[in-house]
């Protein structure tokens, strides 16, 4: 059953038409938004949380406008920003103490969440330590932690694996496959890999268009006889495309 949906989206800055006309629908589990930078995702997620308004078009949760139950839609969703704000002086906890205090949850809620949540993202031993002393991973798994808080029913995330190495990404994955029953998670990225295999369904962004969207295997047999794989010595100086134009390796003139 789905319940978020989004209805011909279009929003534009200045001259840049950064959405057009998009369509598409969210149900529980996790959707990939994938697509190059610039193509439109980060613009998509703050639409979807309200922050932005479109220029046309409109959001639902469960048929309603988010717009007209603002208060109830925002109390299901978290959002980890592709850049969050935090502040420089507080430790760990004390930044997911702020962010369950602005979800309105239980302060002994967000002791036992927080604590299990740092140490899942491996931020347990951080103790006294100001975020601003963090790299930028650290700061990273921070956002996520802040972002699982509560359990919301909703998850944007934004590039949620930017500055994480591969093990963290393989355990953000691995803990958004616990998660994702009877909840709608969406992660953007350009980056296929992040998503390989864990993503239930994938919607295609460029040039602030929807190119396609299903599952894995329907992506990929819509693709069937129009990719190739060539054997690394293939690809040398002296191979040639099937339209006959020499292949180029990068960096060549
Ligand atoms: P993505 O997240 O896929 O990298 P964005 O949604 O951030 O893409 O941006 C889509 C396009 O809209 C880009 O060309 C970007 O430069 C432009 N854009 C996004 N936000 C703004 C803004 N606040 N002002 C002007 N241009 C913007
Ligand atoms: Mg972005």
């Amino acid at each position: 059953m789905k319940h978020l949906t989004v209805e011909h989206l279009s929003k534009q800055f200045g001259k840049k038409q950064a959405l057009f006309d998009v369509s598409c629908q969210f149900s529980s589990g996790i959707t990939a938004l994938l697509g190059p930078n610039g193509a439109g995702k980060s613009t998509l997620m703050n639409i979807i949380c309200t922050l932005l308004k479109p220029d046309s078009g409109a959001v639902y949760y469960n048929g309603q406008d988010v717009n007209q139950v603002k208060p109830e839609f925002l109390g299901n969703l978290s959002i980890q920003f592709q850049s969050q704000p935090m502040y420089r002086n507080d430790t760990a906890m004390e930044y997911l103490r702020l962010c369950g205090a602005l979800k309105e949850l239980p302060p002994k809620q967000v002791e036992e969440e927080g604590r299990e949540l740092l140490e899942r993202f491996g931020l347990a031993d951080t103790g006294k330590k100001k975020i601003a002393a963090f790299s930028g991973g650290m700061r990273q798994r921070l956002a996520l932690c802040s972002t699982f808080l509560g359990a919301p029913k909703v998850i944007l995330l934004d590039e949620p694996t930017a500055g994480l190495d591969i093990y963290e990404r393989e355990a953000l994955k691995r803990f958004l496959c616990e998660l994702k029953k009877d909840r709608i998670i969406i992660v953007s990225t350009h980056i296929v890999s992040d998503v390989e295999n864990i993503a239930d369904e994938i919607i295609l962004l460029n040039e602030g268009q929807l190119r396609a969207n299903g599952t894995q295997p329907e992506l990929i047999s819509g693709l069937e006889g129009k990719v190739w794989e060539l054997p690394a010595d293939a690809a040398l100086p002296g191979s040639y495309y099937s339209d006959g134009k020499q292949l180029m390796i990068a960096g060549e003139a």
